[in-house]
């Protein structure tokens, strides 16, 4: 046991029962092995990338909204917390915290559709698959090996869901999607985090933006609950104060619930280990009934009233329209591209041939920032534009 398993419970992810990394290093010096997996996702060029791409907003809509980065750390604050409370790994959480969205295109989720629709007969594109393929292989920062050399468990948390097809292609990472098992405890974990995070944070911006009115919210019941609740303890509140109060009791509340009622699963099931909980049969990490039928309430309002709002289906359109028409510009004449990728369509056109030379444009492209992809965009099709 090394100094940062101290406080483990038995069936959370350790240095000692690790699978280990795809190329064998030597063990970390003054860290533990996920301290060492978070710590290069933090010096990753994707990671930094995350600043300017789209959550809900387009990045330069304003200055407040939550970008993928700023969604990132606060799924790493919430999945931290509740992995401290429960005796979980808090570094191998983080660490597929911060990694969970690499993968993500510029432009959300309409870039993600847009890409996948361009890509749909050389295998689509899936920004959680993605994501694994920025740790494995995209990232060129080691003289050893290509990407991050993440540990499994690092790499099975940031593969959320895969295709039997693609599970097949995908090795040792994934075999739970072919014999339906789970991944450990904190990759359960993390992924809840992000929904916890995305469900707040997407309340806090909507009322931000002005998209969404406090009216209208209060047709959900876990808003109206935590609206009444704080308007009753501080009666002459006003403002963003009030809508502060209600999304930090929004947060707290399901991290209350997911921990309690966790707790009760892992009792009951007992797992003795790492690998007990992944064949335990269902996840060890949920929410109670009553929390999930709360959640799918807010949910269902958001994507009404938030993510098909016409001023978003507006910006998602325009954003498709950029990442189409930048695939076609390259798929039409890889020459556009710069030289660096030009290279790499070559490699990959003499391996797999118009499949490769498309993943490669696919790659580039999801890499993109927004700011970026529009520029260019414009680059390309405005012949007012040099370079
Ligand atoms: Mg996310």
């Amino acid at each position: 046991m090394t100094v940062t398993d101290r406080r483990l419970a038995p069936y959370a992810a350790s240095d000692a029962t690790s699978r280990g990394r795809r190329w064998p290093e030597p063990p970390p010096r003054c860290r533990g092995e996920y301290q060492r997996d978070r710590d290069r996702v933090v010096h990753s060029t994707a990671f930094r990338r995350l600043e300017y791409k789209t959550q809900v907003f387009v990045n330069h809509e304003g200055d407040l909204y939550r970008t993928r980065l700023t969604h990132s750390l606060e799924v790493a604050q919430i999945g931290r917390s509740i992995a401290r409370a429960m005796g979980l790994n808090e570094d191998l959480t983080e660490a597929i915290a911060l990694a969970h969205d690499l993968g993500h295109t510029p432009f959300g989720h309409a870039g993600q559709e847009a890409l996948n629709h361009c890509m749909a007969q050389w295998g689509g594109f899936e920004h959680n698959i993605q994501s694994l393929r920025v740790v494995d292989r995209l990232e060129e920062k080691y003289a050893g090996f290509d990407g991050l050399n993440l540990t499994f468990e690092c790499r099975e948390g940031i593969l959320k869901h895969c295709s039997p097809a693609r599970a097949r292609e995908l090795g040792e990472v994934g075999e739970r999607f072919l014999r339906q098992t789970h991944p450990g405890l904190e990759a359960q974990l993390a992924n809840l985090a992000d929904e916890i995070a995305y469900n707040s944070h997407d309340v806090d911006d909507g009322l931000r933006s002005g998209l969404i009115t406090i009216e209208q919210i209060r047709e959900v019941t876990l808003f109206r609950t935590l609206h009444d609740e704080v308007l009753e303890a501080y009666p002459r509140l006003t403002g963003r104060r009030v809508i502060h109060e209600v999304v930090r009791r929004l947060i707290d509340r399901q991290v209350v619930d997911l921990i309690t009622t966790s707790q009760k699963r892992l009792k009951e099931s007992a797992p003795e280990d790492i690998e007990a909980v992944r064949n335990a049969g269902c996840p060890l990490i949920a929410f109670s009934e009553e929390m999930l039928a709360l959640n799918r309430e807010l949910k269902q309002f958001l994507r009404q009233r938030l993510y098909r709002h016409y001023r978003v289906t507006r910006m998602s359109v325009k954003a498709a329209r950029v990442i189409s028409e930048l695939f076609e510009a390259f798929k039409g004449d890889p020459g556009l591209l710069p030289p660096e990728s030009q290279q790499h369509v070559e490699r990959a056109a003499a391996e797999k041939g118009e499949a490769g030379r498309a993943r490669v444009i696919a790659d580039y492209i999801a890499g993109m920032t927004d700011r970026y992809a529009i520029a260019e965009h414009q680059r390309l099709f405005d012949p007012m534009h040099t370079t």
